[in-house]
């Protein structure tokens, strides 16, 4: 089977608990204006095969503490996303997943993650909404501790202040950041520019009313 993988980082340590991979998915159909990944939006590019992924993870999953898996959206495939999840429950290591699906919706696909996934995190961003929660783009999402490790490792950090930190990777001429922007990709953006960085953000455009 394949998989889109826009990227895999270890460690990411500001999207939950410790040290953990983040697995980005590629491909998104909600398309939330202002989205900070518009780059992961396009389905059938960078796809492999999940053995591989697998692969990769083994190698870091011995000293990781979690998994996060965002996107993309990774509901729009649910077929390698099951199967991702299932390949990882063994390990017994917290994995958060984040979906721009409302939790109405993900609730009828709940043999998907009924017992695969610790904490879900749901509804697109709003990028109207204020920005106060830690791990959240923007409040209007919602948290779900979905198992008893999901509550025993998130229920301290998601009452946590948000942290204004990020990961950042280089990859050849590009900087990969992990992280909820605090105050959004445009103060990252203005000060980059002003210190005369040419920097071409990934983030979606906002409509004008
Ligand atoms: S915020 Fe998430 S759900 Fe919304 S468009 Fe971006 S990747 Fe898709």
């Amino acid at each position: 089977m394949e998989i889109g993988i826009s990227r895999l980082h270890f460690p990411v340590t500001t999207l939950g608990p410790g040290k953990r991979i983040g697995i980005w998915f590629q491909g998104c159909s909600i398309h939330c204006e202002g989205c900070i990944s518009a780059d992961t939006w396009q389905f059938n590019t960078k796809m492999v095969d999940i053995n591989e992924l697998k692969r990769v993870l083994k190698k870091w999953l011995p000293s990781c503490d979690g998994i996060t898996i965002t996107g993309g959206e990774p509901f729009d495939q649910q077929a390698a996303l099951f199967e991702l999840l299932t390949f990882l429950r063994p390990y017994n290591l917290s994995v958060l997943v984040y979906s721009g699906y409302s939790y109405q919706k993900l609730k009828q696909k709940k043999e998907i993650f009924e017992g695969l996934i610790d904490v879900l995190i749901s509804e697109p961003y709003d990028y109207k909404e204020t920005q106060t929660k830690a791990l959240l783009g923007s409040d209007n999402q919602k948290i779900h501790l979905l198992t008893s490790l999901g509550e025993h490792t998130f229920s301290d950090y998601v009452k946590c202040i948000p942290e204004k930190k990020l990961d950042v990777q280089f990859d050849d001429n590009k900087v990969w950041m992990a992280g909820i922007p605090i105050q959004g990709m445009k103060e990252i953006t203005k000060t980059l520019q002003q210190e005369g960085v040419d920097i071409k953000s990934t983030q979606a455009v906002i409509k004008k009313k």
